[in-house]
């Protein structure tokens, strides 16, 4: 099914999670216990990143089909251009197709550090939007695409951001998923700029729950992502004590979904970092609401 459709017909705001593939060297039957226990708590779809620079993309293909056929789950392939010729890419779309994955997150990736990688380069798709139109010709995918709350780490002006975020919405994209974010006010602040630029595809929001200092100050590095003070209390106050962090970040990621679920969200999308009793436990906090609401 294409996950587009999930977006139209469903009268609750769409539930989904994101993992990652297993490490090359683990076996990939890891990855089997993480789909089972985030598969009785239903989501909607379940998304699979691709390793940067093409790391494991293998695995990606592997797990998005596993998903999708031995779980019965709608899944989602993250697909990043940048890394890949655009004869490897039409390959990979081949691959897709052939598994019958019919939902692909298109993205730019992450610029080589090689300073050798001359950008753009007429070999690759050098934006996501490219790679978009690609896939659009394939005529078989629901094509996602990312959009950034407090704008791109590489881009100075959060307009020019929307401008280059309204392109690639023309060149094809059914929905959006956000970056992580951890004040919902810039959430709010963007959707009504992104709605003023034209911009109408429905857009779910990332949801990374907060579970140690170092998973926190990696994403920060990766991102333009700001912390209100709120959340740097809870940081400095139990930044050394794990359990207490986990158990505050399980209830930062419920208060923040509940005020997004009454803001009147599209959907939430959960970084699982491929720990379903984290995102169970968060699920369970929500339940009650998300059932008793409607869209
Ligand atoms: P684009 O939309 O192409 O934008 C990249 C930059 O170029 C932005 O600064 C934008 O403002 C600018 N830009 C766009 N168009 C133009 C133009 N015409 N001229 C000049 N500048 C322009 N990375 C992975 O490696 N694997 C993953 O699985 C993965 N999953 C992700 C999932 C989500 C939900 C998100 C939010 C990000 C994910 N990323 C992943 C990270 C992503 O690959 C990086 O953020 C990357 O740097 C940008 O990708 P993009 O698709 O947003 O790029």
């Amino acid at each position: 099914m294409f996950i587009k459709d999930i977006f139209t017909t469903k009268k609750q705001p769409v539930l989904s999670f994101e993992i990652f593939p297993p490490k090359k060297n683990s076996p990939l039957e890891t990855i089997y216990t993480t789909i089972e226990g985030l598969k009785h708590l239903n989501p909607d779809f379940i998304s699979v990143t691709y390793g940067a620079g093409g790391s494991n993309k293998d695995r990606t293909v592997e797990i998005t089909s596993l998903i999708k056929h031995k779980y019965d789950i709608e899944s989602l392939a993250h697909l990043t251009c940048i890394s890949s010729t655009k004869d490897e890419i039409k390959n990979i779309l081949t691959t897709l197709k052939n598994n019958k994955i019919k939902n692909i997150l298109a993205l730019r990736g992450d610029l080589p550090q090689d300073p050798n990688f001359k950008f753009p380069t007429p070999l690759h798709y050098n934006y996501a939007k490219d790679l978009i139109k690609q896939i659009k010709q394939e005529n078989h995918f629901s094509i996602s695409a990312a959009c950034y709350p407090e704008g791109h780490i590489a881009c100075n002006n959060l307009a020019q951001d929307i401008e280059y975020l309204k392109e690639k919405v023309e060149a094809g994209v059914d929905f959006l998923i956000t970056q992580l974010f951890f004040d919902n006010e810039h959430l709010y602040d963007f959707m009504d700029k992104i709605r003023k630029a034209g911009i109408t595809v429905p857009v779910t929001a990332g949801i990374m729950p907060l579970l140690s200092k170092n998973q926190i100050k990696h994403c920060l590095t990766l991102s333009k992502t700001t912390l209100p003070p709120k959340f740097t209390r809870i940081l400095e106050k139990y930044g050394d004590k794990p359990e207490v962090l986990q158990e505050a970040g399980i209830a930062y990621a419920t208060n923040q979904i509940i005020d997004l679920l009454a803001w009147g969200v599209d959907g939430i999308h959960i970084y699982s970092m491929n720990r379903p009793q984290t995102v169970q436990r968060i699920v369970e906090n929500i339940s009650t609401f998300r059932d008793l609401i409607k869209k």
